[in-house]
């Protein structure tokens, strides 16, 4: 199976197996784990913070961050499409009892206006706004880079109104390869960020989170509470290190062929739109006549593709490590014999 429907579905490679059978390990929650500390050491130097602490999901990351920034009651700042609203089982308002204010950026982008706007004028009747996620890139904004000088103008008019600052880095190594900006550039300026290591960079397993001393100190805490500290984590860690040493230049080949894709499905018979592509990720709507996501989704997977229905008639598409220029064939191919082929089954769609 060719799978094109995330980034997360990459398999370890050989090379990053054999670093992961190899790995100094010891008792990650004591601290005690040499490979684990070589990576949050490593990672929070990349993002320009004081310390980092290893995860096993994204998820936790944003979790535990916005935990730690807020208190009940407060207000969270985010794009209407960030995964902290849109994928995380409404976690925000189950483990810190915060509330999320949307707002309605351009591709999951919004900008230091849209976000002054957002901000509650403050009273008794008020929830506190506390704190600002910026999501780099942004999934379902289509992979969207957040240009350098609109985080800077986010931070600075967030710092002027007290707002702590937290970015979800999942893809940050792609704006970083993207952008040819550092992921200090972008993430140093926040009071907390994380990447993931299981999307783009390949690694089974984890994701690390950095910000100050004090700030992983409290996320240690959280991490123990919600059952998130470790043994011999160094087995994981180690697909980390690998990742960054050989993992990070190459991404440059998954937009380039994101890029591609995007060029080749325009012309589609029932494509009717396809997201302008910056990274590694693209949409594409169905015309009203063609066969709707969920049956062009089941033709393909039966031809040996997997693609992402995202709605009715909107598919996602993400390149990665496991796919290459010929699985891009593949894909068009499938999705041409797909868009032409008989049109029963629309109605399912
Ligand atoms: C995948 C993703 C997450 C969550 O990461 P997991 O490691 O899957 O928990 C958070 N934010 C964004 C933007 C993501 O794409």
């Amino acid at each position: 199976m060719i799978n094109f429907y995330s980034d997360t579905k990459t398999k370890p490679t050989p090379a990053m197996r054999a670093a992961m059978a190899e790995a100094e390990v010891g008792d990650e929650q004591a601290g005690e784990d040499p490979t684990t500390n070589r990576l949050t050491a490593r990672v929070a130097e990349l993002m320009g913070h004081e310390a980092g602490v290893f995860l096993p999901s994204g998820t936790m990351c944003n979790e535990i961050a916005i935990r730690v920034h807020c208190t009940p009651g407060d207000e969270v700042i985010a794009d209407e499409t960030a995964h902290v609203i849109t994928a995380e089982g409404g976690g925000p308002a189950a483990l810190s009892g915060v509330m999320v204010r949307p707002v309605q950026g351009r591709h999951g982008v919004y900008t230091a206006a849209q976000m002054e706007a957002a901000i509650r004028y403050p009273s008794r009747y008020t929830p506190t706004t506390r704190l600002v996620v910026v999501e780099q890139t942004s999934n379902l904004g289509g992979g969207t880079v957040w240009p350098l000088e609109t985080v800077s103008e986010v931070v600075a008019s967030a710092r002027r109104a007290g707002l702590k600052l937290h970015m979800d880095g999942a893809r940050l190594m792609n704006a970083v390869v993207k952008s040819g900006r550092t992921a200090r550039d972008h993430a140093g300026q926040f009071d907390s960020a994380w990447l993931d290591l299981s999307k783009g960079l390949g690694c089974p397993v984890g994701a690390v989170l950095t910000g100050s001393r004090g700030f992983i100190d409290a996320a240690w805490r959280h991490k123990q509470m919600w059952g998130g500290a470790m043994r011999q984590s160094g087995i994981l860690a180690a697909a980390g290190l690998h990742a960054l040493d050989h993992h990070v230049d190459r991404l440059a080949d998954d937009h380039a062929l994101a890029h591609s894709i995007a060029e080749r499905l325009h012309p589609l018979p029932g494509v009717s739109r396809v997201s302008q592509v910056e990274t590694n990720i693209i949409f594409f709507d169905l015309a009203d006549d063609a066969p709707g996501a969920d049956v062009l989704a089941e033709r393909v997977g039966r031809a040996g593709v997997k693609i992402g229905p995202f709605g009715p008639r909107r598919v996602r598409i993400v390149t990665h490590l496991d796919v290459d220029a010929a699985a891009g064939d593949q894909l068009i191919a499938a999705l041409e014999r797909a868009l032409v082929g008989p049109v029963e089954g629309v109605a399912a769609g």
